[in-house]
C-alpha cells in the first residue's frame, strides 16, 4: 500500500500526520517539506520570537520524537517538483518519486511580490518562515530605523515587537487606513491610535514607488509624492499567494487557491488540500474563501483526514482569526460581508471593546474583539446558529452578559 503522501510539512500538513493515526490510519505517512524544519507554528514569529520569548522548542507543533513514534516519514529540506496524477506519484528535488494512494497539498502561501522600481537591488527582509524570522530577530536593534510596507496583521505584529526591542519604527500602507481590508473603521482607528501611542510613525495613503540605496548602507524608501525615508533595514509584508503552482501544473481545478470541498477534496478525488493554499466554502457565508489562519489549517487538516480514513467528519466551525499587539489580544469570528452596521460594545479608549457587525436580518455575522475573550466565545457560537432578530440593546451594553441570545 502506498499510504498517505503530504507535501508541505507546516500548520496543516504536520497536523493531517497526526490526525490521519488519530483516526485510525494504518497506511504509510510521508511528509514532505522543503523547509529544514519540524512543522512548526508560524504566529509566534512576528511575537513571541522576534522579542526573544520563545525557543524553537516552543515553536514546534508536535514533540520531535512524535513523527518516529507515529511512523511519519518525514523528508525536510526536500522540494516536491511534480505531481503525475496518472501515475500517482510525486517527484522531489532529489529525482525520486513516492507513490501516493491519496495525496494531500498543504503547502501553504508565498510572499505576494512587490511591484516598486528598484525592489531587486535593495536588501529587503520578508517574514513567512522560520529562518525569515531569524534573519530579521538578528537585525533588530534598539534605535535601529525600521521600514515596514505594508499595514497588515503581520506588519503590525513586527512593528509592536520592533518597538518592544527599542526600534524606531515607520509603518506605510497604501490605504487610507491600516488593516483596511480586514478590519472595520473602529478597529482600525483603535489599532492607529494604539501603535501611535506607542511611538510607532504610521503613514497612510502611502504609494511606495521606488527603492533605492543610500550613504552608510541606508535603504531608501521613495512615495510617490516625492518624498523620500531612509532606513536601516526594510520589511515588506504586503499579502500572500496561494502556492498553488504544483497543482495548477497537475491540471487541478485553482483559482485564488486549490479549490476544494467541504472534506477538503480537490477535483481529483484522491487528492486533497488543505490550509492557506485552498480556496474553500463555509457554511455561513456565499462564495469562496481563501483563509490564512491557524483555525482553517487544522480544520481542513481534520476534514482531510477524516475522509481518507472514513472517521466522522468535524464538526463545522466559525472562521476565526487572532493577533497579538503589544498587551491586546484580539479575536475575529466570523468574516466581514458587505451591508452590516457594527455595535459597539465597550469603549476602545479603555482598550477592551468588541464590534458586532450585524446584517439586516439582525443576525451577528463577525464580531472583532479586543481583550474580550467571553464576547468571542459568544459571538463564534452566534455566528454558528445564524440566530435572526438578536437584541442590539444587549449585544451594545458591555456589562450585560451575551448568553441569553443563545438560548
Ligand atoms: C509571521 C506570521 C504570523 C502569523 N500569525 C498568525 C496568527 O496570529 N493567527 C493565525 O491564525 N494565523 C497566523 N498566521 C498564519 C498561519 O501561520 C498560517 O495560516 C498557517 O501556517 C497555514 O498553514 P499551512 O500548512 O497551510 O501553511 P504553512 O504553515 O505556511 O506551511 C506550508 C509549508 O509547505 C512548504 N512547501 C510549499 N511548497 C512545497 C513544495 N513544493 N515541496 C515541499 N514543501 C513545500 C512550505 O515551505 C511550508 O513549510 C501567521 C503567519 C505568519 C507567516
Amino acid at each position: 500500500m502506498a499510504g498517505v503522501v503530504i507535501i508541505g510539512a507546516g500548520h496543516a500538513g504536520g497536523a493531517a500526520a497526526g490526525f490521519l493515526r488519530q483516526y485510525g490510519f494504518e497506511g504509510d505517512i510521508t511528509l514532505i517539506g522543503e523547509e529544514p524544519y519540524l512543522p512548526y507554528q508560524r504566529p509566534p514569529l512576528s511575537k513571541a520570537w522576534l522579542k526573544g520569548e520563545a525557543s524553537l522548542e516552543d515553536l514546534y507543533l508536535r514533540g520531535e520524537n512524535f513523527y518516529a513514534d507515529q511512523r511519519v516519514t518525514a523528508r525536510l529540506n526536500t522540494r516536491c517538483y511534480a505531481i503525475d496524477r496518472a501515475a500517482k506519484i510525486v517527484t522531489v528535488a532529489s529525482g525520486d518519486h513516492i507513490a501516493y494512494d491519496h495525496l494531500i497539498i498543504a503547502a501553504g502561501s508565498k510572499a505576494r511580490p512587490f511591484p516598486a522600481k528598484g525592489v531587486e537591488h535593495v536588501p529587503h527582509h520578508l517574514l513567512r518562515t522560520l529562518d525569515d524570522a531569524e534573519r530579521l530577530k538578528s537585525v533588530l536593534a534598539p534605535g535601529h530605523r525600521i521600514g515596514l510596507i505594508g499595514a497588515g496583521y503581520v506588519g503590525l505584529e513586527v512593528a509592536a515587537s520592533a518597538r518592544y526591542l527599542g526600534c524606531e519604527v515607520t509603518v506605510f500602507e497604501r490605504e487610507s487606513r491600516i488593516l483596511a481590508r480586514v478590519a472595520s473603521e473602529t478597529l482600525s482607528s483603535f489599532f492607529t491610535s494604539t501603535h501611535t501611542a506607542h511611538g510607532v510613525n504610521l503613514v497612510t495613503g502611502a504609494h511606495v514607488s521606488e527603492l533605492s540605496l543610500g550613504d552608510g548602507d541606508k535603504k531608501i524608501v521613495h512615495l510617490a509624492d516625492g518624498s523620500r525615508h531612509a532606513f536601516d533595514l526594510l520589511l515588506v509584508g504586503i499579502g500572500a499567494l496561494p502556492a498553488d503552482d504544483l497543482a495548477v501544473a497537475a491540471g487541478l481545478e485553482t483559482g485564488n487557491g486549490i479549490i476544494v470541498d467541504e472534506q477538503a477534496r480537490t477535483s481529483d478525488p484522491t487528492i486533497f488540500a488543505i490550509g492557506d493554499v485552498t480556496s474553500r466554502t463555509l457554511p455561513f457565508y456565499d462564495g469562496r474563501f481563501r483563509l490564512e489562519s491557524v483555525p482553517n489549517a487544522l480544520e481542513q487538516a481534520k476534514q482531510a483526514a477524516a475522509a481518507i480514513t472514513g472517521f466522522k467528519p468535524p464538526v463545522v466551525e466559525t472562521p476565526w482569526f487572532w493577533s497579538d499587539q503589544y498587551d491586546h489580544k484580539l479575536q475575529i469570528a466570523g468574516l466581514g460581508v458587505p451591508g452590516t452596521t457594527p455595535v459597539l460594545r465597550g469603549n476602545p479608549a479603555s482598550g477592551t471593546f468588541s464590534v458586532f457587525h450585524i446584517d439586516g436580518d439582525g443576525r451577528l455575522r463577525s464580531a472583532e474583539c479586543v481583550t474580550r475573550p467571553a464576547d468571542f466565545m459568544a459571538a463564534k457560537l452566534l455566528i454558528s446558529k445564524g440566530k435572526t432578530g438578536l437584541d442590539i440593546a444587549i449585544l451594545a451594553d458591555p456589562d450585560a452578559p451575551l448568553k441569553p441570545l443563545l438560548q
